[in-house]
C-alpha cells in the first residue's frame, strides 16, 4: 500500500516537473514573439535603409526586400521572417557588393522558407513531444528517472541545434544555387578573419558541434566553394539578368578553387581576379 502511494506520488512529480518545463517553454515562445516585435520596431527607428542593395536584390529576384543597416561594427545579419533583412554596418564596411548580396540571399532563403517561424514553433513542439515520451518512459522504467531527465535536456538541445543547422545549410544552398557560392565563401572568410576563428576545429569544438545553432564556418566555406550544380536554377531563373549572373558565377572558376583549395596564396589571387572580372561583367550586364 505504502509502495503504491509512493509510486503514485512519484508519477505526480514527474508529470508536474515536465508540465512546468512545457509551460516555461510556452511562456518563452509567447514572450519571444512579443519581444521580436518590439525589437524589430526599435531597430527600424535606429537603422537606415540601403536602397542600393535593395535595388540589386530586386534586379536579381524580381521581389522587394527592405534592407536595414544597423549602426554597429559587428559583422552579422539576420531576419525576423518579414521581408526585411537587418545588416550590421560592419558587413557594409568590410564586404564588397557581391558578398553583401550573397549574405542577403542567405537571409532571403530564411524568409522564403519561414525558418524564423518554424524555429519559434519548434521549441514548444519539441518540449511537449519529449515531455510526453519522458512520462511514458518513466511509467515503463521507473528506476531510470534521473537518466531520462538528463537525456531529455540533451535531446531537446540537440534537436533544436540540428534543426537550426539544417536551416543554415538550406540557406547557404540558396545563395550557392543563385550563383553566389564563391562570394558567400569569401564573405565567411572575412568574418572568420575578423573574429579570429581558427580554420581547424579544436577537439572541444568537435565535441560541442551537435549543440551549436550554426555549422562551423570552415565547413561552410568549403561547402560554398564546392557546390556547383546550378543548371536547373538557370532554367527557372526569373530574368535574363539573374540567369546570366548564375552562368557567370559558375563558368569554371569553382573547378580551379577545388583543385587549389589548399594553396591559400593562389586561392586569394584567384579570388581577387574573379572579383575584378565579375565587377566588370556586372557593369556590362546592368547596361542592358
Ligand atoms: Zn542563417
Amino acid at each position: 500500500m505504502l509502495d503504491k502511494k509512493k509510486k503514485f506520488l512519484q508519477e505526480i512529480d514527474v508529470v508536474s516537473f515536465f508540465s512546468v518545463f512545457v509551460l516555461y517553454r510556452l511562456f518563452l515562445f509567447c514572450s519571444s514573439i512579443v519581444l521580436s516585435l518590439i525589437y524589430a520596431n526599435q531597430l527600424r527607428k535606429t537603422s537606415t535603409r540601403d536602397k542600393k542593395i535593395e535595388k540589386n536584390l530586386k534586379m536579381l529576384l524580381k521581389e522587394d526586400y527592405k534592407v536595414w543597416v544597423i549602426p554597429s561594427t559587428d559583422m552579422n545579419a539576420f531576419t525576423f521572417g518579414t521581408k526585411e533583412i537587418f545588416l550590421f554596418h560592419g558587413i557594409k564596411q568590410k564586404m564588397n557588393m557581391n558578398e553583401i548580396i550573397a549574405i542577403c540571399l542567405h537571409e532571403i532563403s530564411h524568409i522564403k522558407k519561414y525558418h524564423p517561424l518554424k524555429t519559434t514553433l519548434a521549441d514548444p513542439i519539441f518540449a511537449i513531444l519529449y515531455a510526453t515520451i519522458e512520462v511514458a518512459l518513466d511509467l515503463i522504467f521507473p528506476n531510470l528517472l534521473y537518466f531520462f531527465v538528463v537525456a531529455y535536456f540533451i535531446v531537446f538541445k540537440i534537436s533544436k541545434a540540428q534543426l537550426s543547422q539544417k536551416f543554415e545549410w538550406d540557406s547557404d544552398d540558396f545563395a550557392i544555387k543563385m550563383g553566389y557560392g564563391n562570394y558567400l565563401a569569401s564573405a565567411f572568410m572575412k568574418i572568420q578573419k575578423q573574429y579570429k576563428i581558427p580554420e581547424k576545429m579544436t577537439f572541444y569544438e568537435k565535441m560541442i558541434e551537435f549543440f551549436q545553432s550554426h555549422p562551423h564556418i570552415t565547413k561552410r566555406i568549403k561547402h560554398a566553394l564546392k557546390k556547383k550544380e546550378v543548371l536547373k536554377d538557370i532554367v527557372t531563373s526569373k530574368s535574363i539578368y539573374s540567369a546570366t549572373i548564375v552562368l557567370l558565377h559558375h563558368s569554371g572558376l569553382t573547378l580551379i578553387y577545388d583543385k587549389y583549395m589548399k594553396d591559400n596564396s593562389f586561392k586569394n589571387k584567384i579570388m581577387s581576379l574573379a572579383e575584378k572580372i565579375q565587377q566588370k561583367l556586372n557593369l556590362k550586364i546592368r547596361g542592358f
